[in-house]
């Protein structure tokens, strides 16, 4: 169905752009394809911008403080810049976007496929409501595609209540019993104080992920990350080339106003804390004894993250409060390899080990062994065809709301230079994906 604010003619089945996704990155797209007067239809398998509201649990707030949710003309409008807004919060300031940008949208629609028959030909985007065509396609379908749970978890008795990290609300929708969350994310450990915070006893299993300060030196750890110009860094300039888009996030929380996650706080206070889970077989959970490293890991990177601060602070002679060191509240003693389901008295899994891409619908020579689209700043090596709003697709913020206008901005112009030089854009677009699969970097 059409949005209701939508400019949609259902009688035109060809455009010159089709977006697939009406999340923020699709939006923010049409905001400039809009100013160029280019014409194109958002197609959304559900309701526009829902990821925030049905992906997300109740007491979610964001991790980035409020001053970076930067849409296309439509920044952050409330008193609280340095603050995180919780979900309602978030979802009360999209629906002011979504309004604001009256996306020609047509929503409860799924795209199923998207195939060019032959070199230069319209583009064929069939959905479940038939066929549509366009002269170049965007895929804005989000980075979070199919949730990612191991084959073990067949194993598990059906007794247990397994849920992924996109689809955990609130612990009251657990039974009760111990509760174990695999995975230290940013969503796994998240997860994990909401359920300790309930009074719930926690099994977690913690993996590589790295952490940071949510405050330093008298600041938001991002807010000196922005100073520092971390966040205008295009991939191409990371110290890790493309493979920081396999990095998981620093776990930290904007909730109750910001602060550290700190596990060794947590198992002081009675969370049971163990190494990567690695299966499940004759009714017991099995580990990996690599809980010590990774919690040493983790403040490694976070006492790294505070020096570079600190070098900053230096090398700009800013006036900032004293520097203070992180001391580990709490060590293992042992290293539990081995968790009996009926002595542990769990009840739940919760799945927070992330999401595979889901980019099957989308048939084109343009997709690396492990399914990730290869491009270069969103444009493909086929002419015609872009990805969007993926984690680190440009910059660090590519996949969040402070960078997703910059990174639709610069598609809009390559979408446009297309149309004036279709043979043209695409040989540029095809250079440019060549060197970046043949950087050995
Ligand atoms: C747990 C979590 C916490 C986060 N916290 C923050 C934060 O604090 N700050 C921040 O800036 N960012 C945060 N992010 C990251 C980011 O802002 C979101 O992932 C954001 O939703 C990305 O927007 P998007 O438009 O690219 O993708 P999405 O919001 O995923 O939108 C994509 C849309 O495409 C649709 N779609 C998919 N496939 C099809 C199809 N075949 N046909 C039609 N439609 C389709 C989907 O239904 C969806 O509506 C977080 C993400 C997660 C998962």
């Amino acid at each position: 169905m059409p949005t209701p604010s939508s400019t949609f003619d259902p009688a035109v089945r060809h455009y010159s752009v089709i977006i697939v996704g009406g999340g923020q990155a699709g939006l923010s797209l049409s905001v400039y394809l809009q100013q160029r007067r280019i014409d194109h239809l958002v197609i959304e398998k559900n309701k526009l911008v829902h990821t925030w509201n049905d992906q997300r649990w109740d007491a979610f707030s964001l991790v980035t403080p409020n001053w970076q949710c930067n849409l296309p003309d439509w920044p952050y409008r409330g008193d609280d810049p340095h603050g995180f807004m919780v979900k309602d919060e978030i979802n009360a300031w999209l629906a002011g976007f979504v309004e604001q940008v009256r996306a020609p949208a047509l929503e409860m629609t799924e795209v199923q496929r998207v195939s060019q028959p032959e070199l230069q030909a319209p583009w064929q985007v069939e959905t479940s409501r038939g066929l549509y065509t366009a002269d170049q396609v965007v895929v804005a379908s989000g980075g979070y595609h199919v949730p990612m749970v191991p084959r073990y978890a067949e194993r598990l008795p059906a007794t247990v209540t397994q849920v992924h990290s996109a689809d955990y609300r609130n612990p009251a929708q657990l039974p009760e019993g111990g509760v174990l969350v695999v995975g230290s994310g940013q969503s796994g450990a998240q997860i994990a104080e909401d359920l300790h915070l309930a009074g719930r006893q926690v099994h977690l299993a913690v993996g590589n992920a790295p952490r940071c300060a949510r405050f330093y030196r008298g600041k938001d750890v991002v807010d000196w990350l922005a100073d520092m110009g971390y966040y205008d860094m295009p991939v191409t300039a990371h110290p890790l080339r493309e493979g920081v888009r396999d990095n998981t996030n620093h776990y930290v929380t904007g909730r109750d106003g910001g602060r550290d996650i700190d596990l060794r706080q947590f198992a002081k206070d009675g969370m049971a804390l163990y190494g990567v889970l690695s299966g499940y077989d004759d009714g017991a959970f099995t580990f990996r004894p690599d809980l010590a490293r990774h919690l040493d890991d983790a403040d490694r990177i976070y006492n790294g993250i505070n020096a570079s601060i600190d070098k900053f602070i230096a090398a700009q002679g800013l006036d900032a409060p004293a520097a203070t060191a992180y001391e580990a509240v709490w060590q293992p003693a042992t290293e539990h390899t081995t968790l009996g389901l009926a002595e542990s008295g769990i009840t739940s899994v919760i799945w927070c080990i992330g999401f595979m891409p889901g980019f099957s619908f989308v048939d084109a020579p343009v997709f690396t062994g492990r399914g990730h689209p290869v491009h270069l700043r969103g444009v493909t090596g086929v002419g015609g065809l872009y990805f969007l709003g993926l984690p680190w697709l440009h910059t660090w913020g590519s996949g969040r709301f402070s960078g997703i206008a910059g990174d639709a901005q610069y598609l809009a112009e390559q979408i446009e230079q297309f149309r004036l030089k279709p043979a043209s854009g695409r040989a540029l677009a095809a250079d440019a994906c060549h060197e970046e699969a043949m950087d050995p970097a």
